[in-house]
């Protein structure tokens, strides 16, 4: 198949992530300051439990909602008190600085090749990061030729005008570009919205949610060969299923699936 003219990637755990500020020492700390005392052993539990809230969200971007999943996040540790929602807000605020994140070691070699190779490439963000400065402060300058970031925009992924908002700012058609993030209820149900063939990036050898129907990748090095294989979708998926065939196209191609 064709190579796409652009990819568009998700920023958050797919292009870096966050230091010990965000994680149960970090929260730890701020808490302390606040007069909150947490279980720093309890964060990733409490991570998880929080995490519905934002899926609940409708898709409008509001800080107050970032603040409320932060503030569960520090009760889920076991934090009380009216220190809680100050301890949040002071976390939600410094997650919107780049000097707390760090670049996954296969995205600077990963974006110069498809850079090398033509693609244009793009961000598309539910975070208040500025977007504008992330090429220059992680020493990717002149590789990034669109940025949308939800909190400029006004929706959250997987709202699909935030993906037709990049798509026309990075003038090309849905068809022709490719998401690339770690989330299937964000990045590839969103992109999918309008059209994009999507990629899920399942980093640390994470088990792809079963059923999820896509191409699944555990690092950026696998993204090139990926581009020029057919893409899996539910349609095609379903396809195989109706010609008794199922499992012969993963058999042909090698592709890994969700599951498997
Ligand atoms: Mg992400």
């Amino acid at each position: 198949m064709a190579r796409p003219t652009a990819v568009f990637f998700d920023v958050d755990f797919t292009l870096i992530h966050p230091g010990p500020r965000f994680q149960g020492t970090g929260y730890e700390a701020t808490c302390a300051r606040y007069g909150v005392t947490v279980d720093p052993a309890r964060f990733d539990a409490a991570v998880t439990g929080a995490a519905p809230l934002l899926d609940s969200a409708d898709q409008v971007y509001d800080a107050g909602l970032f603040v409320a999943f932060t503030s569960r996040i520090i009760q889920g540790m076991g934090g009380v008190g009216a220190g809680v929602e100050a301890a949040a807000r002071e976390i939600y605020d410094d997650w919107a600085e780049h000097r707390h994140f760090s670049l996954y070691d296969d995205v600077p070699g990963a974006l110069r090749r498809l850079h090398r190779d033509g693609i244009r490439l793009g961000l598309i963000s539910n975070s208040h990061r500025c977007l504008a400065s992330f090429e220059s402060h992680f020493a990717l300058d002149g590789l990034i030729a669109v940025t949308v970031s939800s909190s400029e925009h006004g929706f959250m992924k997987p709202h699909p005008r935030i993906f037709q908002v990049a798509l026309d700012r990075m003038q090309v058609r849905a068809e022709e570009a490719v998401m690339v993030g770690d989330s299937v209820a964000h990045d590839v149900a969103g992109a999918r919205l309008v059209g994009m063939r999507a990629i899920l990036l399942a980093r640390g050898g994470a088990p792809a949610p079963a059923g999820a129907e896509v191409d699944v990748i555990r690092s950026l090095d696998e993204l090139t060969a990926l581009l020029d294989r057919e893409p899996v979708t539910p349609a095609a998926r379903r396809r195989d299923g109706r010609r008794g065939r199922a499992g012969a196209h993963e058999r042909r191609s090698g592709r890994r699936r969700p599951g498997c």
